[in-house]
């Protein structure tokens, strides 16, 4: 019976996305998936984000037939609505077309899908894992959990907020998107290319339970209190379903990672869950590469953790911070769940950043004190290793690299008293004049490197 490098468990944007990267490494990869496509999918609004990262995958085609943003209606901060400005990278999509062409993309690639096969809990045999299915047991050395919600792997998670559901449906009808809030929801609503409208309310599940006799009226209900769906149907047949963000206490192991929705999952408040379930799925691909080609294991292993853990950090601080922008209701049990501040952001040796001046080039320059040089795990090509990168509190995520040059053997020439026209002398040896330049300019424009 064939043993496969990898098997992949679900179809959605992650698995396809992982199990693609994955074969055109060179690896053998089987995916699974446990619903014929297409199938309908919430979550159809895409951030700017996804177009770049599928047109570097030269999936771009995956948008055909998308809906360009044509701006948003928007009342949250008080009671006032007003127009945020299109945004042409922000499309909303049909899952089910979407999600159809990057599984299809993946079965070009050289993936066999197997679908509609629905994993059982998958169980590590003599030679790996070993997959139940209805009629038949599959066997592989690395499984990839792209289950979503259901994660069929299982395991334990912690809440990243308050628990939270989503009430949901749409109708024939067009307008523009738009976002409201009541005292106990925020709501959404957006125009999908089918020519339907889909507004969906997010609320506390205790609200629920107490109107779980008639969901369709509370729905209705918090759409009202929203203000700005007053041109709707009264459509009966509203779904609901979990919307809770939260985290996998264990997303990497020597041989199982879980991607998207198996690893993590953020408020839909960010509208980013696909485009950080693509990422994911980017980063588990080097990541395995790495494992299966006895690269560096440890660098490979905290190198997910680290950029799933960043990546839930920075949406949940921004989520938090943005609830908290809400005024009228603040008072309310479901915005007190949600706000937090957001956390002073500026470190003490940071100073605020201000343009390069010419009077700058003769002055020495020094590394902020908060800035450090560290190994850090990146990747470099397709495998996963150590590099030393640049942190700083103001920085998302540590840099190894700008544009295609190594960083830290750059800043190996800071040395007391040096003044940034003698660093730019130094550098010119590895990079060209232009380059040198913006790179000097990003470092002190970022409060990186400070005048001393
Ligand atoms: C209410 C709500 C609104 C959202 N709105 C947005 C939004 O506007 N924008 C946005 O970007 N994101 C949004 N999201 C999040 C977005 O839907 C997800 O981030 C995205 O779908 C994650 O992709 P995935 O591939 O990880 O999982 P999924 O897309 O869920 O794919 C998982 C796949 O695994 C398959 N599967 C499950 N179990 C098995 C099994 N046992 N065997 C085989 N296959 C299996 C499923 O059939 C499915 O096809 C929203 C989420 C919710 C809950």
């Amino acid at each position: 019976m064939t043993t496969w490098d990898v098997c992949v468990l679900g179809g959605g944007p992650a698995g396809s996305v992982c199990a693609l990267r994955l074969a055109r490494l060179g690896h053998r990869v089987v995916l699974l998936e446990r619903r014929p496509f297409p199938r309908p999918h919430v979550g159809e609004a895409l951030s700017p984000g996804v177009r770049p990262l599928l047109d570097v995958l030269g999936l771009a085609h995956a948008l055909d037939g998308s809906l360009p943003s044509r701006g948003v209606l928007v009342r949250w901060e008080d009671r006032t609505t007003h127009e945020e400005p299109p945004d042409p990278r922000a499309v909303t999509v049909d899952r089910g077309h979407f999600d159809h062409a990057l599984l299809a993309a993946a079965r070009a690639a050289g993936v066999p899908v197997r679908q509609p096969a629905r994993a059982g809990r998958p169980r590590r045999g003599p030679g790996g894992w070993e997959v139940p299915l209805r009629h038949d047991v599959l066997r592989a050395r690395f499984l990839v959990d792209a289950s979503g919600r259901h994660r069929v792997c299982g395991g334990t998670t912690t809440a990243t907020g308050p628990r939270t559901l989503a009430l949901h449906t749409a109708w024939p009808g067009a307008g523009p998107t738009r976002i409201g809030t009541g005292p106990q929801a925020w709501c959404w609503g957006a125009p999908l290319p089918d020519g339907t409208f889909r507004a969906m309310a997010f609320v506390d599940p205790d609200l629920l339970r107490r109107h779980a006799f008639d969901v369709a009226r509370l729905y209705h209900h918090l759409l009202d209190t929203a203000g700005l769906f007053a041109d709707r149907p009264r459509v009966l047949d509203v779904a609901v379903c979990d919307a809770t963000a939260y985290r996998d206490d264990a997303p990497v192991t020597d041989d199982c990672v879980k991607v998207g929705e198996a690893a993590f999952t953020l408020d839909p408040l960010t509208s980013s869950g696909v485009d950080s379930a693509l990422h994911s799925a980017m980063a588990a691909a080097v990541t395995v590469h790495t494992l299966l080609s006895d690269g560096d294991r440890d660098a490979a292993l905290a190198f997910y953790r680290d950029s799933r853990d960043r990546t839930v950090a920075r949406h949940t601080t921004w989520t938090a911070a943005h609830y908290d922008r809400h005024q009228p209701y603040r008072d309310q049990p479901f915005w007190r769940r949600r706000a937090a501040p957001p956390p002073g952001t500026r470190p003490p040796d940071t100073r605020a950043p201000r343009p390069l001046t010419p009077a700058d080039l003769h002055r020495p320059v020094r590394l902020s004190a908060d800035a450090a040089v560290v190994p850090t795990p990146c990747p470099v090509g397709d495998v996963v290793t150590l590099r030393r990168a640049l942190t700083h509190p103001s920085l998302p995520a540590p840099v190894a690299h700008v544009a295609d040059t190594e960083l830290a053997p750059l800043l190996d020439y800071l040395e007391p008293a040096r003044s940034l026209a003698d660093l730019l002398r130094a550098w010119s040896a590895h990079l060209p004049a232009r380059q040198a330049e913006e790179t000097a300019r990003w470092l002190f424009e970022q409060g990186l490197l400070v005048t001393a």
